[in-house]
């Protein structure tokens, strides 16, 4: 579709011309659809097959190098409530650097106790050899499969057969970090945890301070290698983080059942499932079940989801296998907030790459803050802290007064039915959906609440998805990783959005050349109003009474007759009514 040029459009009217009337609902003089108006909204039917995009700067080719580089961002958190597991800082590790507003990024996250905050800021480049690079997408895959899917069961062969392609991947990684001095770093002792085994545990295990060795299900291994653990027990098939030894609690300890009943573990676990404890003296160790990955973008619900109180357990070491080690509870905790913080970094990329292709075409400087257009992306469905309606609101505001304006100058002495087709065509959901597409915007809308389960690992490609390049309007490429319906009224909506963000943060005039952007011209400034309103308003009008009744002389009180006749009034002398 071409962008609508009203200049030229209103031009090729000729006011003089006698028009087709008939009459509305109030009585005034209508105008038919002229045909050809009608034609060229049908010609281009709207496709709600649309694209969902995905940011470039977090997908790379699959290939090695022998050195890799990486711009990292640390991720600080910050949790607003207590707990007993802390949160530990994590490094985001990209090949490509975002475009961000300021120094470092925020967001903020809903979580069942509270909030937390994280803070995003660049450190630095890192090159890491392609070893390197395998230890840490092996080390995340493990982390977010178990996470994700709670089980630890298939992760060995997972982890085996991951290879990447060729083909575009969604590729960054997720480390934990800790500080050293002043200096955030990559903790690599927990990255390594991933190729834990126990030959090449005892093998390092050197200068310990603990070295007491505990029968597990699998061998000997010393308290310092389980205490930070994930672990599996074969007898119930289930994953558990382990976060230290129960040095009070053995086989012989008693255990409360939830009838009020007491018994030893060493009882339960026989009559439970059958299994007798043989090492009675050894201390339980402090074992949790996996965290659920949630969605912590989402509005806070008003019933909170309570942590069930089982979710900590005492297991005997002797029914355990080490899975990964050294790993902490913390990290596992934190790695549940990744895919929440993910998808809204990967929402404000988006909501970047679209103010860029506004920027790149318009010569003036319009410094719009990315959350204001993230906003005007998110529709109500998603379900988070903001959405576009009030922008939304504002911007139809706007578009109706900026076009009205235009038209009513341009078009002037006309009856209103006539302004209204005119405005029908440039302001329609249909017209503005047509604009949206022509500049690619289905694509960044954003339509759904965030489901974890959904979520991609990066690095791991099994089949789950594909990425195909396409081009945006100012050449720079953007993925698309699906299709989805999307209906044209919500790509109207989202046009309206954006206009009441250029203008709610840029004024009037960032909101002028961002219709002019989107392809609808506006140039009311530079036209004159002309009156062409002929009358002596004291003959049908008692001009000083009403002047006296509003308090306000008129200095044309040929408005004063306007204003107060109706379309069905149509007497010759007065060429004009209020509803123009
Ligand atoms: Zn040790």
């Amino acid at each position: 579709m071409e962008p609508v040029d009203m200049e030229k459009d209103i031009s090729q009217l000729h006011p003089a011309d006698p028009l087709p009337f008939a009459l509305t609902d109030s009585l005034v003089p209508d105008i038919v659809f002229e045909e050809h108006d009608v034609e060229e909204i049908e010609k281009e039917p709207y496709n709600d097959d649309q694209p969902i995009f995905f940011p470039p700067e977090l997908v790379n080719k699959g290939s090695l190098d022998s050195m890799t580089k990486y711009y990292c961002y640390l991720m600080e958190l910050k949790q607003n409530f207590d707990y007993e597991v802390p949160v530990q800082n994590i490094m985001l590790l990209v090949r490509n650097q975002f475009d961000m507003d300021e120094k470092s990024m925020n967001i903020e996250l809903e979580v069942d106790r509270g909030t937390l905050t994280v803070n995003m800021k660049y450190i630095g480049l890192k090159c890491l050899n392609s070893d390197q690079v395998i230890l840490c997408r092996r080390f995340q895959l493990a982390v977010f499969q178990v996470l994700m899917y709670r089980k630890a069961e298939k992760l060995a062969e997972v982890l085996c057969d991951h290879t990447l392609g060729n083909n575009s991947e969604i590729d960054y990684l997720l480390l934990p970090s800790n500080y050293v001095g002043q200096s955030p770093l990559i903790d690599w002792l927990s990255v390594t945890s991933v190729t834990f085994s126990y030959e090449k545990a005892c093998k390092n295990h050197v200068n310990c301070n603990a070295d007491i060795l505990i029968q597990i299900k699998s061998g000997l291994v010393c308290t310092c290698m389980i205490q930070n653990s994930l672990v599996t027990t074969p007898h119930n098939g289930h994953a558990y983080i382990i976060s230290g030894l129960l040095t009070n609690i053995n086989a012989n300890s008693l255990l409360r059942l939830s009838d009020g009943r007491l018994m030893t573990y060493k009882e339960y676990y026989e009559k439970r499932h059958g299994i007798n404890l043989c090492y009675s003296q050894v201390s339980f160790l402090a074992g949790r079940h996996i965290f659920r990955v949630q969605n912590h973008i989402q509005r806070r619900r008003k019933q909170k989801e309570k942590e069930s109180s089982n979710a900590f357990v005492e297991l005997p070491p002797e029914l355990c296998c080490v899975v990964m080690s050294p790993i902490s509870i913390s990290t596992f905790y934190s790695f549940t907030f990744l895919p929440s913080i993910m998808h809204r970094l990967e929402s404000s990329l988006l909501a970047t790459s679209l103010k860029k292709m506004h920027l790149n075409h318009c010569v003036q400087n319009v410094a719009i803050p990315t959350m204001k257009v993230l906003e005007a992306i998110t529709t109500k469905k998603c379900l988070e802290n903001f959405h576009l309606e009030s922008l939304e609101t504002l911007g139809d505001s706007f578009l109706k007064y900026a076009v009205c304006q235009q038209l009513f100058k341009k078009y002037q002495n006309h009856q209103e039915g006539l302004l209204s087709i005119r405005k029908e065509k440039f302001i329609s959901n249909t017209a503005l959906s047509m604009l949206g597409c022509d500049k690619k915007l289905p694509g960044f809308i954003r339509n759904e609440p965030f489901d974890p389960k959904d979520w991609t690992i990066p690095g791991y490609n099994c089949g789950s998805y594909s990425l195909n390049e396409e081009t945006l309007c100012n050449a720079k490429k953007i993925y698309v990783t699906g299709r989805r319906k999307l209906k044209f009224k919500k790509v109207a909506d989202v046009v309206e959005a954006l206009i009441g963000a250029y203008l709610s943060t840029g004024g009037e005039a960032a909101g002028f050349l961002f219709l002019d952007w989107i392809g609808i011209s506006i140039n009311f400034t530079n036209i004159p109003y002309e009156r062409h309103f002929k009358v002596r308003a004291e003959k049908f009008v008692n001009v000083q009474h009403f002047e006296s009744l509003l308090h306000y002389s008129f200095q044309d009180p040929s408005l004063l007759v306007e204003a107060l006749t109706h379309g069905s009034y149509m007497l010759a002398e007065i060429p004009g009514c209020y509803q123009l």
